[in-house]
């Protein structure tokens, strides 16, 4: 039974834009999967429309798995941009979800630091975000979208600004975290590396209008130790 399945989502924006035509897709519980394609093929469209953040044109986003409808879908997103608060500290930022649900500075300690050691930021708790470099504010971003153990991660081409050995270096901390957590993770890229070096399904689409032109599996094509 998928966490969500769209069923023939498609989205056109008022200007006339054809973003999406007919868009169906099935995301299994501890699936990593990719969203691969072209920019402009309706990739983050897709996204913002499992988040309620853009309303489809017709078509329906179902969750399964729960039984009452609409509410909390407990899902995180994390953007390219890391959008952390400068004026709170790291702790402070990571804290943010779970002090919305009203958890307390103290009630939060554990888990706020388990997620900040996850993405190996703990040292880190006490600073600002513009004491840090571009990869470790994507880091807290994590951080963040992971403390309140999202049942579904939506990550919009995090590490599309960072240079490229500081995304290397994220890619295979995201890897490890996943891999340790299993969550299930829908990663939107164009980068045929990082799809086929993180995920365990790569949907590939295409643009005019966006839909799915290829759903595979792949098993570990990596050798990881
Ligand atoms: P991707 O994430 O794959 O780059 P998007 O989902 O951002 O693609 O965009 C798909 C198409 O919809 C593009 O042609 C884009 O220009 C268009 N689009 C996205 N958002 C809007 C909007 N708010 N209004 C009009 N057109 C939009
Ligand atoms: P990142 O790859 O995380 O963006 P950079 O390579 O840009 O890190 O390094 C920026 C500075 O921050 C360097 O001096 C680096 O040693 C330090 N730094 C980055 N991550 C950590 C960490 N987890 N612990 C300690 N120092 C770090």
């Amino acid at each position: 039974q998928p966490i969500v399945s769209l069923k023939g989502i498609s989205k056109t924006f008022s200007n006339g834009t054809v973003a999406l035509n007919n868009l169906s897709l099935d995301i299994r519980q501890g699936e990593f999967v990719s969203l691969l394609g072209p920019s402009g093929c309706g990739k983050s469209t897709a996204l913002r429309i499992i988040t309620s953040l853009t309303s489809p044109s017709s078509g329906r986003v179902e969750w399964p798995m729960e039984e009452s409808r609409q509410k909390d879908h407990e899902l995180s997103f994390v953007f390219q941009e890391p959008t952390l608060m400068p004026w709170a500290t790291v702790f402070g930022n990571v804290w943010l979800p779970l002090r919305l649900k009203g958890v307390s500075k103290k009630a939060a300690y554990d888990e706020v630091m388990e997620a900040l050691k996850g993405v190996g930021l703990d040292q880190f708790a006490d600073s600002y975000p513009r004491e840090l470099s571009g990869g470790m504010k994507m880091r807290v971003s994590i951080a963040r979208a992971l403390v309140t153990k999202p049942k579904l991660l939506l990550m919009d081409e995090p590490f599309a600004a960072l240079d490229e050995i500081t995304r290397f270096k994220l890619n295979n901390d995201l890897l490890r975290l996943w891999e340790t957590f299993g969550w299930t993770v829908i990663f939107v890229t164009h980068s045929v590396f990082e799809s086929v070096y993180l995920s365990n399904r790569i949907v590939v689409m295409a643009a005019r209008p966006g839909r799915v032109v290829n759903d595979m599996a792949i098993d570990a094509p990596y050798p990881r130790d």
